[in-house]
């Protein structure tokens, strides 16, 4: 379980998340409703670790220990899985050397004497997930991200889930560069990962997504602070009646 207890967090010299309490079980989906410019991102990039966000006050924990004291890799390992908003392009880094390397971290963390995959081995066993993505093998040989659409980003992103099953995925705007058709395959290939090992914590203003992922619970947040939870018919009332009636 993640568990954030009056947590504070600034950007600049302005706080954006002024006491937030809220938690995450491991076999539950949720959805985090928060209208634009409000903390979204900052929320969900400040739980997997970016120097930009700092930490006022309060805590929050990952299975009982201080997600806090880790570093981004350590959150990693645990589980901890951020999917961007605007997802970097990185040059210099080949896809396939990136998929490889986090794949061997992960499988070691696992099973710590597991022989790693060798690049030509990887590139074998990464087939299957290439082809039921519809992901070309050429794009194994460019670099991470770069030049990529918002579609096939998403892909990249949903392949390393595939490959190293986080626990918490934390899901900032999805829909963000995605047309309505890019966006409704992205949804359904995420409820299709949904089980009762992970949990999909859906950081959003935008209720469409509802309709393709089953959530169970709901969590609707306005000025830095969590106002309301509720099922998933919460979403539906604010969806009718707008954030200024929280
Ligand atoms: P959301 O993702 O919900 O749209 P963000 O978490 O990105 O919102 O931003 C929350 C607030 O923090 C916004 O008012 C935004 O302008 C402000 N903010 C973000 N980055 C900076 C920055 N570098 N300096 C000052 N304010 C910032
Ligand atoms: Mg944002």
């Amino acid at each position: 379980m993640i568990e954030i207890k009056n947590l504070h967090v600034g950007v600049e010299d302005k706080e954006i998340l002024r006491g937030v309490t809220l938690d995450f079980e491991l076999w539950k989906n949720y959805c985090v409703l928060w209208k634009n410019g409000s903390g979204k991102s900052t929320l969900s990039s400040f739980l997997m670790w970016f120097p930009k966000y700092k930490h006022i006050s309060g805590s929050v924990s990952l299975q009982g220990e201080n997600l806090l004291d880790m570093d981004p890799e350590e959150r990693s390992k645990e589980g901890l899985f951020l999917s961007f908003q605007n997802v970097p392009e990185i040059k210099g880094i080949r896809l396939s050397e990136y998929l490889r390397t986090i794949y061997n971290i992960h499988l070691k963390q696992n099973n710590p004497d597991v022989q790693e995959l060798s690049p030509f081995i990887f590139k074998r066993f990464i087939k299957k997930h290439l082809e039921s993505l519809h992901i070309d093998e050429k794009f194994l040989d460019r670099d991470l991200n770069v030049g990529f659409s918002g579609w096939e980003k998403r892909k990249i992103e949903i392949l390393q889930m595939k490959l190293i099953w986080p626990k918490y995925i934390i899901l900032d705007e999805i829909d963000s560069g995605l047309d309505l058709d890019a966006f409704r395959a992205v949804a359904e290939l995420l409820q299709s990962l949904s089980s009762d090992e992970n949990s999909l914590i859906i950081i959003t203003h935008y209720f469409k997504i509802l309709d393709y992922i089953k959530v169970d619970k709901v969590y609707v947040m306005k000025d830095g602070e969590l106002k309301k939870q509720g099922g998933p018919e919460l979403a539906k009332e604010i969806s009718e009646s707008g954030f200024s009636e929280i």
